[in-house]
């Protein structure tokens, strides 16, 4: 049984964790599936819980700058991105430290980790509760949407993990931009709560996802963010056996409609967007028609996930 717990029980939360059991928790961005990240056997139990391939390296979680210190090697660029966004919706790939000792399995073996600090208070009282780094994916089986409330996270991953601690509606509700800078050229590995003009204004011109051949983020090959039905992007009309995604005015005839943003903000489609997609994948409509959403700000992201969304059908 997964207990579900309440922000008051953050203490029951923290002293789970500090044994080693794994607890899902609510960011900014969406729940976490939390576990020690220096405990190898409870990063190994992270995996297993989602059933990630273990070529995909997790993100850590800290409280701050100060902690995220001790793990990764922070130059200039990198203190300045981290003093700017965080806490906030953004993850920085760095090298690690000599005495890094976060599990190499969260780091997939690479000489990098994966760092954020999340702006959610109750992630931030959890992190300072146990005083350790959490690595914390998103809490959903793999390939799944990622969970943006606690009934998601129990959906997902009910019985396979100790508890979740419930924090109500995840307030972006999509994840977090992950940037590289263990090299010199900084590369945008995903796209996400931040927005590439934010991080270029303070870094200039960003590259995509560094050198040619191997993709810099592992996890960018998987197939992500599917539901079950296909999704038709940039629709125009919509058939009356298909459910409807819609932004602004909506087409009419769909068989349901799931208006992300009546009045076309972005901020406000990107925090419905996972849970309008669990909402409309259902095996009574055929397929879920997606209106087009322009591709600035945090547009980007949400049309990354559907984009992603829609390839992992085609495999
Ligand atoms: P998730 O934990 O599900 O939010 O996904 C984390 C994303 O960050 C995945 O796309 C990972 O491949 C990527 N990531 C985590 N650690 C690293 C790393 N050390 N180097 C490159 N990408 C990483
Ligand atoms: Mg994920």
């Amino acid at each position: 049984m997964t207990e579900r717990l309440a922000a008051a029980q953050l203490d029951r939360a923290a002293s789970l964790l500090h044994d080693g059991a794994l607890v899902a928790f609510p960011t900014e961005t969406v729940y976490g599936l939390g576990g020690d990240a220096v405990s190898d056997r409870a990063v190994a139990a992270i995996f297993a819980a989602k059933e990630r391939p273990t070529f995909n390296p997790l993100i850590v979680h800290v409280a701050d700058l100060a902690a995220a210190e001790k793990l990764a090697v922070f130059d200039e660029r990198a203190c300045a991105i981290a003093g700017r966004f965080w806490p906030g919706p953004l993850t920085l790939v760095l090298k690690r430290s000599t005495a890094c000792p976060i599990s190499r399995l969260a780091s997939a073996g690479l000489e990098t980790v994966a760092l954020r600090a999340p702006a959610h208070p109750l992630a931030q009282a959890l992190l300072r509760a146990t005083g350790r780094p959490l690595a914390a994916p998103s809490a959903n089986r793999s390939g799944h949407v990622s969970p943006t409330t606690a009934d998601h996270v129990l959906d997902e991953l009910g019985g396979r993990i100790a508890a979740v601690l419930d924090g109500g509606p995840c307030r972006v509700g999509i994840e977090s931009t992950v940037i590289d800078l263990s090299e010199a050229q900084p590369a945008l590995l995903r796209p996400g709560g931040v927005t590439r003009e934010q991080l270029e204004a303070v870094l200039g011109h960003l590259g995509d996802t560094g050198h040619a051949g191997a993709p810099r983020s592992p996890g960018m090959l998987e197939r992500h963010y599917a539901t079950a039905r296909p999704l038709r992007l940039a629709a125009t009309t919509v058939a009356p056996d298909e459910a409807l995604l819609a932004f602004g005015d909506p087409l009419l005839g769909a068989a349901v409609t799931f208006n992300l943003s009546p009045t076309r903000d972005l901020t406000e489609a990107a925090a419905n967007l996972f849970a309008a997609l669990r909402a409309l994948d259902q095996a009574r409509f055929k397929a879920i028609a997606v209106m087009p959403i322009p591709e600035t700000g945090l547009g980007a992201a949400i049309n990354d996930r559907l984009r992603r969304a829609a390839r992992g059908r085609a495999n």
